[in-house]
């Protein structure tokens, strides 16, 4: 595989939308792959309870491995839980356990409760990697919070249905706190168009609107459904090596490719 311009500095990624089912994780973890199968070492913190971008990567999640929860609640270094995975050179995990869905409640008491993944990732030499992918729960809690106050972009995957635009406000309001209290360099980067469907007008229409809305950030690649996208995961693997031909992969490899040569934006 060719390989993509490398950032200068490692850029951390957050992957958002408080919508559930939106393509999150699989953007997160099929763009991550692209990246990496493209030569740049990737990280992927999955910051769901649920764990998808762990089992998706192939990596263990049960209750004993030392989790992204150990970082947040006990102070565990970063270093301490980031496991390769198997099936792609240069990737990594940060793995989730369910009992990450405690630490939304755990966090109310700690001191700094917002900024505890960031001051993890400062603790951490993340210039060893090239992008650091924060892969969110379905919903605006403090382990988002944390998403937002640990990175420097926001991807937010869009589903092409009627309700897409639906609980943007309150995600671009949440965005607009962070950014005036608690991380200034947090900026929309990237908004991408997920499970379109070509032969509806309703995807069409949506596509469209939310261009007019966001202009250039907004990714001119739109993923495509694809059965061999919700399939991959079940085999603990990328639909990058699960069936590289298929359409949903050429087109996570467009989106990773126009990322990583700048994006819409920059
Ligand atoms: P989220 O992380 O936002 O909750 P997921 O990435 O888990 O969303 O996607 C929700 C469901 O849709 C999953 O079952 C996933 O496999 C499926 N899915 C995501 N993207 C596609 C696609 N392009 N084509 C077909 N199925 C998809
Ligand atoms: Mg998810």
């Amino acid at each position: 595989e060719r390989e993509w311009p490398r950032p200068d500095r490692c850029r951390v990624i957050t992957i958002a939308n408080q919508k559930g089912g939106v393509g999150k994780t699989t953007s997160s973890v099929n763009i991550a792959a692209s990246l990496a199968m493209h030569g740049a070492q990737v990280l992927v913190v999955d910051l769901d309870p649920q764990g998808n971008a762990s089992t998706a990567l192939g990596v263990e999640h049960h209750a004993e491995v030392p989790s992204i929860y150990d970082v947040l609640i006990e102070d565990m270094a970063l270093a301490d839980i980031i496991v390769p995975a198997p099936e792609i050179p240069n990737l990594f995990c940060a793995p989730a356990t369910l009992n990450l869905a405690g630490a939304e409640i755990e966090l109310v008491s700690k001191v700094a409760r917002e900024s505890r993944l960031q001051r993890a990732l400062d603790a951490y030499d993340i210039e060893k990697f090239d992008y650091v992918l924060i892969d969110c729960p379905p919903s605006l809690g403090l382990l988002t919070v944390n998403a937002l106050v640990g990175g420097d972009e926001l991807l937010i995957p869009i589903q092409c249905e009627y309700y897409a635009l639906e609980g943007l406000g309150q995600l671009i309001r949440t965005v607009d706190l962070v950014k005036a209290h608690l991380n200034q360099k947090l900026r929309v980067s990237t908004i991408l168009l997920t499970m379109y469907d070509a032969r509806t007008r309703l995807a069409a229409q949506v596509a469209e609107d939310v261009r007019t809305h966001f202009g250039d950030v907004v990714l001119n690649t739109v993923i495509p459904r694809s059965v061999r996208v919700s399939e991959a995961p079940s085999y603990g693997q990328s639909v990058m090596t699960y069936d590289p031909g298929s359409s949903g992969a050429l087109a996570y490899s467009e989106a990773a490719s126009e990322m990583a040569h700048g994006g819409a934006v920059q």
